[in-house]
C-alpha cells in the first residue's frame, strides 16, 4: 500500500511530493502523484501562457526547490539577458521562462516525474488501513491522501453564462480548451476583467495586433505589488491561527486578498500601451450581451456617464476563478460519504496539520485556506502546507515502520 497518494500534480502536488520523498524520509516507492495530465505543472503552465505573463508576481524565493534560494543561485539557467531574468520593484520576480526552466531542473534532479500516475480521482472512500481513491482505471490504496487539486472552475459573469453553451467567439482565459497563441485573427477583441490576468492578456493581444483590443474593467485599476500583503507568508498567520471563528477567518481572507489588482510594472506597461493607442481601456460594467446575425457579439457596457454598445468578434473573460470550494461534484460526493467537516463558506475545516479526516485525508492549496490564509493558493502556500504536513508525515511514517 502507498504511504502517501497526492491527488493533483501541479505546483502544490509536485512540491509536496519532493518534500515527502526527501525531508520527510518517505521511500520513493511509497509516494505517488495522481494527475490526468502526463506533464507536470500542465494547468499552471497553460494558464500562464494564456495570459502571456512575462514574469511571476511572487519573488524568487517562492520556487519548487527545497532551498528557497535555489532559483536565485541558479541564475545561470536563465537563458535571457540578465536584465529580463528578474523584474519588479525589488528585481526579484523571475521571468516565467526562467521559473519554468528551474522547475523542470528541480523535477529532473529529484526524478519527480517517476512518481506520477496518469488518472483522475473520482471518489475517495475508507479502505483497509487507510483510504481508497477510485479512478476510471481502478482504485489506489494509500495510508494518507493529500488533495492538491488547484483552484475552482473559471468564473463566468451572469451575462456570459447563457452564451457559453453557444458556438460564439467567447472564451475564458482559464478554460482548459482555450489557447491564446493559436487564436485566429480578429477585428476587435474585448477582454473583460480588471486584474493582472486581464491586463496581461490585453497586453499580449495588443502586442500581436495593436489597436484592435479593448479592455473593459468594472473598476478603476487597483495597484498592488502582490495579491496579498507579504505579512501573510509569516507574521499575520499568528493572529489568524488564533482566530477561533471560521467565519471571521473567511472575512480576514477576503479583506486581505487584493482581488482584481495589478502590480506597478504591469500597470505601467498597460498605461503606456493605452497612451500609444495599442489598446483601449474602458471602465464600465457589461449590462447585456447578444449574438448578432454575423456571429459577432454585441456588448452593452455602462457606467455613470451612460451606456454604449461595442461589437467584438472575440471576447475573452479574464474574470478569475469562482469563489466556491474547488473540486466540483466528485469532492462534494466524497464530503457527504466521509462526512467531512466544512465551514459555512464550503471550505474544509482541518486541524493545524491540514488533516481533514482522521483516516488520513490532508489538503493543500485553496482547500487549506482557512488554516493558511490568503496566500494558501500561491506558490508560498505549498511551502507553508509542507511545513505543517511534513512533521506529522515523518513522525507517522517512523512509528508505522517500527511496528
Ligand atoms: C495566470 C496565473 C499566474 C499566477 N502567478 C502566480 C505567481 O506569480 N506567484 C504565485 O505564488 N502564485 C501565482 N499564481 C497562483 C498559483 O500559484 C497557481 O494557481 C498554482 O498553479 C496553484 O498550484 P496548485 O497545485 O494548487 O494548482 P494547479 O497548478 O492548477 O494544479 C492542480 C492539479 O490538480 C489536478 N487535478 C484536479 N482535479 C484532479 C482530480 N480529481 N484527480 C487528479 N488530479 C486532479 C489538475 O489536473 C492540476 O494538474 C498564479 C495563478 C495563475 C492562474
Amino acid at each position: 500500500m502507498l504511504e502517501w497518494l497526492i491527488i493533483g500534480g501541479g505546483i502544490h502536488g509536485t512540491y509536496l511530493s519532493l518534500v515527502l520523498t526527501t525531508r520527510a524520509g518517505i521511500p520513493r516507492d511509497r509516494v505517488r502523484v495522481l494527475d490526468p495530465h502526463p506533464q507536470p505543472l500542465a494547468c499552471w503552465s497553460a494558464r500562464a501562457v494564456n495570459t502571456g505573463m512575462t514574469h511571476l508576481r511572487s519573488p524568487d524565493v517562492h520556487n519548487l526547490d527545497l532551498d528557497p534560494l535555489s532559483l536565485f543561485h541558479s541564475a545561470r539557467r536563465c537563458a535571457e539577458p540578465p536584465e529580463t531574468c528578474f523584474a519588479g520593484i525589488y528585481r526579484n520576480q523571475p521571468s516565467f521562462s526562467f521559473f519554468q526552466r528551474h522547475a523542470m531542473w528541480v523535477m529532473q534532479q529529484y526524478r519527480l516525474a517517476d512518481l506520477r500516475i496518469v488518472g483522475r480521482a473520482e471518489r475517495i472512500a475508507r479502505g483497509a488501513g487507510g483510504l481508497r481513491v477510485e479512478t476510471a482505471d481502478g482504485a489506489l490504496e494509500a495510508r494518507r491522501v493529500l488533495l492538491a487539486i488547484g483552484p475552482s472552475d473559471p468564473y463566468r459573469p451572469e451575462w456570459a453564462r447563457p452564451l457559453s453553451t453557444q458556438p460564439v467567439p467567447l472564451h475564458h482565459v482559464f478554460d482548459s480548451d482555450f489557447q491564446r497563441t493559436t487564436l485566429p485573427p480578429w477585428t476587435h477583441a474585448v477582454i473583460i476583467g480588471g486584474g493582472i490576468t486581464a491586463a496581461q492578456t490585453a497586453l499580449a493581444l495588443a502586442h500581436r495586433a495593436p489597436g484592435t483590443v479593448t479592455l473593459v474593467s468594472r473598476h478603476p485599476f487597483r495597484e498592488y505589488p502582490f495579491d496579498s500583503d507579504p505579512c501573510w507568508f509569516s507574521s499575520c498567520l499568528i493572529p489568524f491561527g488564533r482566530e477561533a471563528s471560521l467565519a471571521r477567518r473567511r472575512a480576514l481572507i477576503d479583506r486581505a486578498r487584493h482581488r482584481g489588482s495589478i502590480p506597478p510594472d504591469v500597470l505601467q506597461q498597460l498605461r503606456t500601451a493605452v497612451t500609444r493607442r495599442a489598446l483601449a481601456a474602458q471602465f464600465a460594467t457589461v449590462q447585456q450581451a447578444f449574438v448578432r446575425p454575423d456571429g459577432h457579439l454585441a456588448l452593452t457596457i455602462g457606467n455613470d456617464d451612460g451606456a454604449q454598445t461595442i461589437i467584438a468578434d472575440r471576447v475573452i473573460l479574464a474574470t478569475g476563478f469562482a469563489q466556491e470550494r474547488p473540486g466540483g461534484q466528485w469532492l462534494t460526493r466524497t464530503i457527504a460519504e466521509l462526512e467531512l467537516a466544512c465551514s459555512a463558506c464550503g471550505y474544509p475545516i482541518t486541524d493545524r496539520t491540514l488533516c481533514w479526516h482522521p483516516a488520513g485525508l490532508y489538503v493543500t492549496g485553496a482547500l487549506a485556506e482557512l488554516e493558511l490564509g490568503p496566500a494558501a493558493r500561491n506558490i508560498i502556500g505549498a511551502r507553508l502546507a509542507a511545513e505543517r504536513i511534513m512533521a506529522v508525515a515523518a513522525a507517522e511514517y517512523r512509528s508505522a515502520s517500527s511496528l
